[in-house]
C-alpha cells in the first residue's frame, strides 16, 4: 500500500466519524509524507490546520490508520507548502483561483466529495436523495419551503438537532435546489468554525473589508454548526453586522446547530433573538421504519449486495445515528468486498459486534476506563484513584465514574469502592454532573465519543 492509499483509506474511515464541515475544513490538502518507525507525518497546508489536527483530531487519525496498518504509533503534522491549496480563499475571486487550482485528479476530496468551489457545497446532498420521515419532516418541508422562495418565507432558518441527523444535508439542499431554480444566484455554505478561522486571517492581512464585501454579495448564506461561535465576540459582532445586511437587504440566511437557540451559551442576546424571530425546526432520531428507508436508498445508490435480513439487523441496532447508520453499512459491505462474501445477517452481525455489544459483553472492566481516560487526558491513573483534588484530575475522575455507570451498570457504591474508596454520593454527583454538562457541553460530548472509541476498539 502506497502512502498515498494508506491516507486515502484513513480518510475515508475519518470521515465518518466527524462533520462533513470539520472534516473538508481540516483535512483537505493533507497527505502523508513519511512513515518510519511506526511514526507518520502528516503534511498540512497552514498552521492552523497543524494545530487543529494534533490537537483536536489526533486521536480519530491515530485510530484509523492503526486500523489499516496496525504497526503506526504516532502521528505527527508538519506544514508543508507543496500541499495543493485548491479550496478559494474568501478574499479572492473563485474564478482566478479556479484557473490556478492544480490538476490533482487523485485527490481524496475530488474524487469522494463533488464540491462546488464557488458555493462550497456538495452536489450529493440533495432534497431527492434525503429520506423522509416523522424525525425530520417538519426541518425537511421548511428547509423546501425557503429552497422555492428565498428570502420570502423564513428568516431566517435555523435547524438543530443532535449529530449526523441530516443537518448538513439539509441546508446543503437547500443551496443546491435554488442554485438550480437560479444558477445566477450566489449562494455560500460554511461552517462557523471555517468562517472564524476566515475572519481571524481577513484581521490578520488587513482584508477584513474584503472579508465583508464579500459576504455582503451573498443571496444565500448558509452556516453550519453555529454553536461554534458562542462565546467568540469578534465573530460574533462581525457576524452579527453581516447578518443584519443581509436580513435587510431580504437576502437568505440559514443557520444549523446541535442545539436549540435558547441553549446555545453566551450567545449574543441579539443574535438570539434574530435566531428565534425566523424558524426554528429540529430534527430529531429516526425511528426504526426510516433507519430501514435510509439504508435501503443507500444500498440501490451504492449497488451493494446485501440481503434484507442483513439490513434490518442494522436498522435495528444501529439507533442513534445517521451517520453511524451509514458507516456500518458501509464497513459491512468493504469487509465483505475483501472476504468476497455475501452479506447476510449472520455475517453483519459478526461484522458489527463490537460497535453493537455493551461493555459488560466486551469483557471491559473499571480497569480499562481508568486506563483510556487516564491516556486521553494525559494524567497518572493513580492520580484517579488517590485523594487529589487538582482541577486537572477532578474532571477525569467524574467521567470515569460516569462511565463506570454508564457502560457497566455499577452501583454507585461500587464505583465509589474502584476509585480508591471513595463515598457513593461522590460517585452520584459525578454522574449527574457529567449528564447535565453532556446537555450543553459540545466539547465534552466530543471528548467523551472518542474515549468511548477508544474504549470499544482498544
Ligand atoms: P449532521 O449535519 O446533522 O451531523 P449530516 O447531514 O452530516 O448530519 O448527515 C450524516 C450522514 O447521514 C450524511 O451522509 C447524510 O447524507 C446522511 N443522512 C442524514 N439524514 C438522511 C436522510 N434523511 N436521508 C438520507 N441520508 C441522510
Ligand atoms: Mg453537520
Amino acid at each position: 500500500m502506497t502512502n498515498e492509499e494508506l491516507w486515502q483509506t484513513a480518510l475515508g474511515e475519518i470521515e465518518l466519524s466527524i462533520s462533513k464541515a470539520n472534516f473538508i475544513t481540516w483535512f483537505k490538502n493533507t497527505a502523508v509524507l513519511s512513515i518510519k518507525d511506526g511514526h507518520v507525518v502528516v503534511g498540512v497546508p497552514n498552521g492552523f490546520a497543524k494545530e487543529w489536527l494534533e490537537n483536536k483530531y489526533d486521536l480519530y487519525i491515530l485510530r484509523a490508520l492503526k486500523n489499516i496498518q496496525e504497526d503506526i504509533k504516532s502521528v505527527s503534522c508538519l506544514i508543508s507548502s507543496g500541499s495543493p491549496q485548491n479550496f478559494p480563499k474568501i478574499s479572492q475571486e473563485p474564478t482566478v483561483d479556479a484557473i490556478q487550482a492544480p490538476k490533482k485528479t487523485t485527490s481524496f476530496f475530488e474524487k469522494k466529495a463533488p464540491i462546488s468551489q464557488e458555493s462550497n457545497l456538495n452536489h450529493r446532498y440533495t432534497f431527492e436523495n434525503f429520506v423522509i420521515g416523522g424525525s425530520n419532516e417538519l426541518a425537511r418541508a421548511a428547509c423546501f419551503a425557503v429552497s422555492q422562495s428565498l428570502g420570502n418565507v423564513y428568516n431566517p432558518l435555523f435547524i438543530y438537532g443532535g449529530v449526523g441527523l441530516g443537518k448538513t444535508h439539509l441546508i446543503q439542499s437547500i443551496g443546491n435546489e435554488a442554485l438550480r431554480l437560479n444558477p445566477k444566484i450566489r449562494v455560500k455554505y460554511i461552517s462557523s468554525e471555517r468562517f472564524t478561522s476566515d475572519l481571524i486571517d481577513s484581521i490578520k492581512n488587513q482584508k477584513i473589508k474584503e472579508f465583508k464585501e464579500y459576504y455582503q454579495k451573498i443571496d444565500l448564506l448558509i452556516i453550519d454548526d453555529i454553536q461554534f461561535i458562542s462565546g467568540k465576540e469578534k465573530t460574533q459582532e462581525e457576524f452579527f453586522h453581516i447578518f443584519n445586511y443581509l436580513y435587510q437587504l431580504n437576502k437568505q440566511i440559514v443557520l444549523s446547530s446541535d442545539r436549540a437557540p435558547k441553549a446555545i451559551q453566551i450567545l449574543e442576546e441579539r443574535l438570539r433573538s434574530r435566531f428565534e424571530g425566523g424558524m426554528i425546526a429540529d430534527v430529531s432520531k429516526p425511528d426504526l421504519e426510516t433507519r430501514l428507508a435510509i439504508l435501503k436508498r443507500k444500498v440501490a445508490q451504492d449497488g451493494v449486495e446485501i440481503t434484507e435480513d442483513a439490513l434490518e439487523f442494522i436498522a435495528t441496532n444501529i439507533k442513534n445515528n445517521i451517520r453511524e447508520l451509514e458507516g456500518a453499512l458501509n464497513r459491512v459491505s468493504v469487509s465483505a468486498q475483501l472476504t468476497k462474501k455475501s452479506v447476510d445477517s449472520a455475517y453483519t452481525k459478526q461484522i458489527l459486534s463490537d460497535i453493537i455489544s455493551s461493555g459488560k459483553k466486551k469483557g471491559i472492566t473499571h480497569k480499562h476506563i481508568i486506563k483510556v481516560v487516564s491516556d486521553f487526558y494525559e494524567i497518572d491513573p493513580s492520580d484517579l484513584i488517590a485523594k487529589n483534588r487538582k482541577q486537572e484530575v477532578v474532571k477525569p475522575r467524574q467521567i470515569a465514574m460516569f462511565l463506570m455507570r454508564s457502560e457497566l451498570s455499577y452501583s454507585y457504591p461500587g464505583i465509589g469502592d474502584k476509585l480508591g474508596g471513595r463515598d457513593h454520593t461522590t460517585a452520584i454527583h459525578a454522574y449527574e454532573k457529567i449528564s447535565e454538562a453532556l446537555k450543553i457541553d459540545e466539547k465534552l460530548t466530543e471528548e467523551l465519543a472518542t474515549i468511548k472509541d477508544l474504549l470499544y476498539t482498544i
